[in-house]
């Protein structure tokens, strides 16, 4: 055998050494099981660190639409959409998702990370500049990056500081160049909203682009589940460039950007992730269609786990254990230390919950955390078990 060219086992015990190593486990059977429970290395775990906020991952109508979808167009696209894999579900689920966020078009994508990558590598380029909130997600950093422009990074969710950096800008000799603002709508490692609003603003008085990544927020807040946009109440075309992920909330995969016809038009011309890149089974686009039906027929779901959201704090409170400022189904119990919140979900686990360790570099260092997350699939009782868990777990001591 040839030896590496560089060792790896150095590299691999420094990420332990930090308690870093990430470790996946592998999800064995999901449908048969009720609600949120999956089964994980032979035995039964309560999820409580997915993104299927609406339990709509699992449900029957996705799956027969699915599946008489792929007996109609098959299973592969076979091609990318500009070539021959754009088809008519295709079409359908854009003209449906434009309609849904009130935009004039929206483009699929196969995931939110060449989503973020479509958008601001299409819109900014060398020398120009891109403005950033500190915790936005790493598709967003990965795709400033890729666009080769400036990027400046400003304080978490803090739209004054931003108007500062803006206005500094416009007294530079670039005061020309393309200014894009990214966020993340609803944060999903922290579980708050962006001040979208007041970014808005400061974008639009320095005709900068802003883009919102509304991964977490879509179908799960606003009245009717059109996002971190419809619960700010504000006009959809406020924010010229919408981002939107299919399989959190909505229970499939694939993403989407939505805009006025232009923006997109150009997009789709420009963007390399795009073009490049084979189109999404039409089959997922059927279930997706599906997904969006029930979002909309059925707004038990958003009202339920919002109910369990406050359901959880309440008992969280009563129970000590330590919240995050946040009223969404994202509820972060920061920890701070790596191997600590490594050992409180080890210990979790054992009490058949299933919550994440979330650790550097996913969240700032000394910000590790167990990231809970709600479902409309969980029951009362899940949730109040778990709080006793949880309880149970952070009063013990952290260690031996
Ligand atoms: C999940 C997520 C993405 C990436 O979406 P995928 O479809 O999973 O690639 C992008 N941005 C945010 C904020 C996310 O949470």
């Amino acid at each position: 055998m040839k030896p590496h060219p560089r060792a790896v086992e150095p590299l691999l015990a420094e990420i332990a050494r930090q308690s870093l190593t990430r470790l996946r486990r592998t999800v064995e059977e999901a449908c048969e099981l009720e609600g949120a429970e999956v089964a994980v290395d032979g035995r039964r775990l309560i999820n409580f660190c997915g993104n299927d906020y609406l339990g709509l991952s699992r449900h029957p109508e996705l799956i027969a639409a699915l599946c008489q979808a792929a007996a109609r167009y098959g299973v592969g696209s076979g091609a990318s959409h500009l070539v021959t894999g754009h088809g008519r579900e295709h079409e359908l689920l854009e003209e449906e998702l434009a309609r849904f966020v009130g935009r004039e078009r929206a483009l699929l994508f196969s995931t939110g990370y060449m989503a973020n990558l479509a958008a601001i590598t299409a819109l900014a380029g060398r020398g120009d500049l891109l403005l950033l909130d500190r915790l936005s997600h790493a598709s967003l950093i990965d795709a400033a990056l890729l666009s080769r422009a400036r990027l400046r990074r400003y304080p978490h969710a803090d739209a004054a500081a931003l108007a500062h950096m803006l206005a500094e800008v416009r007294c530079t000799p670039a005061a020309d160049r393309v200014t894009l603002i990214a966020t993340d709508g609803l944060f999903s490692m922290d579980g708050d909203v962006a001040p979208v609003a007041e970014l808005a603003r400061s974008a639009a008085r320095h005709r900068a682009w802003l883009l919102v990544d509304d991964a977490h927020g879509l179908g799960v807040l606003g009245a009717s589940g059109r996002g971190t946009l419809e619960h700010l109440s504000l006009d959809p075309t406020s924010v010229p460039v919408l981002m939107g992920t299919l399989g959190k909330a909505l229970g499939t995969f694939g993403a989407f950007l939505a805009g006025d016809r232009d923006v997109i038009e150009l997009i789709l011309q420009r963007a390399r992730s795009y073009i490049y890149t084979t189109a999404a089974p039409q089959p997922l686009a059927a279930a997706t269609r599906a997904a969006l039906r029930i979002l909309q027929r059925e707004p038990w779901r958003r009202e339920r786990v919002l109910e369990l959201t406050r359901r959880f704090r309440a008992a969280a409170l009563e129970h000590d254990v330590p919240l995050a400022a946040s009223s969404t189904p994202i509820q972060p119990i920061v920890l701070g230390d790596a191997e600590a919140t490594l050992t409180a979900s080890r210990r979790l686990a054992e009490s058949g919950f299933w919550v994440a360790a979330i650790r550097p570099p996913t969240v700032p260092r000394n910000t590790a955390r167990l990231r809970v997350t709600l479902s409309a699939a969980h029951t009362d009782a899940q949730v109040d078990a778990l709080v006793a868990a949880l309880a149970r777990c952070l009063a013990a001591p952290r260690r031996a």
